[in-house]
């Protein structure tokens, strides 16, 4: 099938980000080929405006019929982390090869089943002849992976200067949960409202050197390692019920099976209960608090030498209710060694709040295209721990959401950024669907229902 097609070739070209500085820009410019070739109708009309930004970026406008109306817009990214196949991939990972229904491929669920999945809907609208109400917007970045400083922040610069707002932005991030969640009955689609926010710190010592023969009591390394051990072991509180994930629980609890359902659906009493439970995995724990990583640690040059510098980074992942300044603190005041500079590196504060409640527009209307398209699953929202490109997007609108309807079942936690990436086809089918039903859903002026 043609729309099968187009999604295979995508997959097979490598748009690689390999490090900050390094990306495989030749496959960037083939893929910008790939699309002209597959979605002629796109690029011959004359509705939409397609605009080149940040070299290898897609911004596409699709003005609507009523201009009154604020538009909306979907992110996608078209770049993708490195994938070996020697790793122990069942197919070589940009062969799109099908396996028993699943396409093997790195980029087929991160995140080139959006990318494609969002113009293949435009497509088959603009062959229908269908004009938009709203107006939208389609961004697609070509550097996600190394957090978007030339895709996403120029676009939303563009956007900026010609003075757009929007009522609302989807962007990769959760997706449909199926049977990884203990307890839940049935499958569960988390859309998420906000992001995790992040601070890496560089931790350093720096000693006198000498010879080993006649060591000091504390060597640099030692010093380093303690104070490591210190964040490491002294974890940041939980603040499970301080943000969103208590929402999540509290739209899910009607779903889940005893004696689950009465610790969910009674929070105010079972809050603590629950929040132990989160803390014991490390997927959720980083649902309930900030998490602490240490990434790199460095010193010594040889065997017999003292080392006279020992260097480590350790990156945190910030929980909605703390700020990048508490964490600091809290790093220092937990350390408390004069002897270990701490340093900040890079960081950020976790990204505000996206309404979610009966007449915001946006989670409505991606609420409602879930059920449409999936009436067996039950919408909540949700917090994304990784970050997306849309947290560019904050000065554009206040209601952002990350949520793609890729199905997640066990073992799929491991695909991500991981071996044997794969999307089954029909969910594929499923996702362009999704989208062509949301820019249809998105169309209505007002919400539905009874308006006070
Ligand atoms: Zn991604």
């Amino acid at each position: 099938a043609r729309w099968l097609l187009g999604y295979l070739l995508a997959v097979k070209i490598p748009t690689v980000s390999f490090s900050a500085s390094e990306q495989n820009t030749t496959a960037l410019k083939e893929f910008d080929q790939l699309l002209r070739r597959v979605f002629p109708k796109i690029f011959s009309s004359s509705l939409v405006q397609h605009e080149m930004v940040g070299n290898y970026s897609h911004l596409l406008t699709v003005p609507g019929s009523e201009p009154d109306l604020e538009p909306y817009m979907l992110l996608a990214h078209i770049d993708v982390v490195p994938a070996d196949e020697a790793d122990g991939w069942d197919a070589p990972p940009f062969s799109a090869q099908e396996l028993n229904g699943f396409i093997y491929g790195r980029g087929t669920i991160d995140n080139k089943q959006s990318v494609m999945g969002i113009l293949q809907a435009l497509e088959y609208l603009l062959e229908q002849g269908y004009t938009p109400r709203r107006s939208f917007y389609i961004g697609l970045g070509h550097d996600e992976e190394i957090s978007g400083p030339q895709g996403a922040v120029n676009i939303v610069k563009l956007l900026k200067s010609r003075g757009v707002k929007l009522l609302y932005v989807l962007d990769e991030g959760l997706t449909i949960m199926d049977g990884v969640v203990d307890g839940l009955i049935g499958p569960g689609a988390l859309i998420g409202v906000s992001e995790k926010g992040q601070a890496t710190v560089k931790l350093s010592v720096s000693t006198p050197p000498g010879h080993s023969s006649m060591p000091p009591r504390e060597s640099s390394i030692g010093i380093l390692a303690s104070a490591v051990t210190r964040l490491e072991k002294n974890r940041m509180p939980n603040l499970f019920g301080h943000g969103p994930e208590r929402a999540t629980f509290e739209h899910l609890a009607h779903k889940f099976g005893w004696p689950y359902r009465m610790v969910m659906s009674n929070l105010w009493l079972f809050s603590s209960l629950l929040s132990s439970v989160l803390e014991g995995q490390p997927d959720t724990n980083a649902f309930v608090r900030t998490t602490t990583a240490v990434t790199m640690f460095n010193s010594g040059v040889k065997i017999n030498v003292m080392p006279a510098y020992a260097e480590a980074f350790v990156n945190f992942r910030i929980h909605s209710s703390q700020t990048l300044q508490e964490v600091l603190k809290l790093i220092k005041s937990t350390i408390s060694d004069e002897r270990v500079k701490v340093e900040f590196v890079s960081g950020f504060d976790p990204l505000p709040i996206s309404s979610y409640d009966e007449d915001t527009f946006g989670y409505q209307i991606i609420k409602k295209t879930v059920h449409d398209i999936f009436p067996e699953v039950t919408v909540s929202p949700g917090i994304c721990v990784g970050n997306t490109d849309s947290r560019h997007y904050t000065e554009l609108s206040p209601d952002i959401y990350r949520f793609a309807p890729s199905w997640y079942k066990p073992g799929d936690s491991a695909r991500f950024h991981g071996v044997n990436e794969r999307i089954s086809i029909q969910n594929y089918e499923e996702i362009v669907l999704f989208y062509f039903q949301l820019m249809q859903n998105s169309d209505i002026r007002n919400l539905p229902g009874p308006r006070t």
